[in-house]
């Protein structure tokens, strides 16, 4: 496998297929997809449709029944397993850390096996608990059950990215976790990429952390077929068809939050008074407002404070101590997400709104982000998708292929 200067290599998928022994169908039927070197592809379905077993296929931990697998153009279907998977990185829902083996060692399994010296390992076990951002000091000798699951899901990413390889593979790798860790892991992740450039495939059954990590998404249908692959932008405003756009629906209004801009939305004009003017005279302009809450700008016209009619009566003189620091505030180009975040982060429920060199421009609030997520929301499918049930284990005698086969029948 030959690395390329991306720091990845890609992967060809040519008429890959799996079946199952006793299975009547396919689980992955004739799979064909193209990776280039050092972009993230995000593979995202409903549970089991074949996502996990595609990954497996490409670092051979489940044999193709048919078709190739490419990496850095060398066809590694006839290639050793084991050779294989020592130049693939692999990480895992919940990690897969080993219990009885502390943080340092798990990380070290690959280049131990490589035969690496000593010297290097320590070295490149502190430098990879660093870039996965955790102190080599207090993480190095713990063992996994002393980590929260975000700390362990961090190990795992440092473990698969220990001997470098060009090709990391991701299974829904931030699917137990709670949602504010898998935020903070998705955003270190994409961190993480634009330094190392790995060529990355992660399997996902998350559509919104599809089109936020993913350079380029495909959603696959039944039997891992591929019913769209494309950029984020392309699948979002331009579905192929009604399985994806019902996919695309099933995440929610964020997704699309962050296509929409506040200029998209109303902005609107808020009392504002300056910090020079006189607190008599600003008790007045929030009286004439008929408001409660007015929003103090600097000598340069940038929001400064929000103060409400108490603030006032106890500033006695000087504004200056009056009122609640204005914590965020957005652009016009800033997405809708990015506003709700600031309007929820703050609990009144409004973010001031800045044109050019952070100058007032007006205020969005909740209710005006809130109809637009509604208006966002009904074409919504989540429940329905969120409700089919993923079966634990590969199941022995009925696959899900051939129940839901058995329903089309009936249906038909
Ligand atoms: P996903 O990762 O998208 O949830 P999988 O690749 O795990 O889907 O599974 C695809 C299909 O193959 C499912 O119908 C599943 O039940 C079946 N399957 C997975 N593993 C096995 C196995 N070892 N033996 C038989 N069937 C399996
Ligand atoms: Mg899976």
């Amino acid at each position: 496998m030959s690395e390329t200067p991306a720091g990845g290599a890609a992967i060809e998928l040519e008429h890959l297929t799996k079946w199952y022994p006793g299975s009547p169908r396919p689980a992955v039927d004739d799979v064909s997809l193209e990776i280039r070197a050092g972009e993230t592809v995000v593979l995202v379905g409903p549970p089991g449709c074949g996502k996990s077993t595609t990954l497996r296929m490409i670092n051979r931990l489940i044999e193709p029944t048919g078709g190739r697998v490419r990496i850095g153009g060398e066809d590694v279907t006839g290639i050793d397993p084991v050779r294989l998977r020592r130049g693939i990185g692999y990480a895992i829902r919940s990690a897969g850390l080993f219990p009885h083996m502390t943080v340092a060692q798990n990380i070290a399994l690959v280049p131990e096996m490589l035969g690496w010296p000593g010297a290097r390992i320590r070295a490149r076990t502190e430098e990879l608990l660093d870039l996965v951002g955790l102190d080599p000091g207090e993480f190095h000798d713990r063992y996994p059950r002393q980590l929260s699951g975000g700390q362990q899901q961090r190990v795992g990413v440092a473990r698969a990215l220990a001997a470098d390889p060009p090709v990391l593979l991701m299974d829904e790798p931030f699917g137990a976790v709670d949602p504010v860790t898998r935020d903070r892991l998705q955003d270190e992740l994409i961190r993480l990429q634009r330094e190392l450039r790995k060529t990355i495939v992660l399997v996902t059954r998350d559509f919104d952390e599809a089109i936020k990590v993913g350079d380029r998404v495909a959603v696959l249908r039944e039997r891992s077929r591929i019913a769209q692959f494309d950029v984020p932008e392309a699948i979002l405003t331009n579905p192929a068809d009604a399985f994806v756009s019902g996919f695309v629906g099933a995440g929610a209004a964020l997704k699309r939050l962050n296509l929409s801009r506040v200029r998209d939305v109303e902005i609107t004009d808020y009392p504002t008074v300056t910090v020079d003017d006189p607190p008599q005279g600003v008790l007045d302009r929030l009286r004439s407002s008929g408001t409660d809450e007015i929003l103090l700008l600097d000598r340069r016209g940038r929001p400064y404070k929000w103060l409400r009619r108490g603030d006032l009566t106890r500033a006695r003189g000087s504004l200056a101590r009056a009122g609640t620091p204005v914590h965020g505030t957005v652009t016009r180009d800033a997405t809708l997400r990015d506003a709700l975040e600031a309007v929820l982060t703050d609990s009144s429920g409004r973010v001031a709104v800045t044109g050019r060199y952070g100058r007032y421009t007006g205020v969005v609030d909740v209710e005006t982000l809130m109809n637009s997520v509604h208006g966002l929301l009904e074409a919504d499918r989540l429940d329905a998708l969120e409700h089919r049930h993923e079966p634990a284990e590969p199941r022995a005698g009925r696959t899900h292929a051939e129940r839901e086969g058995v329903e089309v029948e009936r249906k038909a």
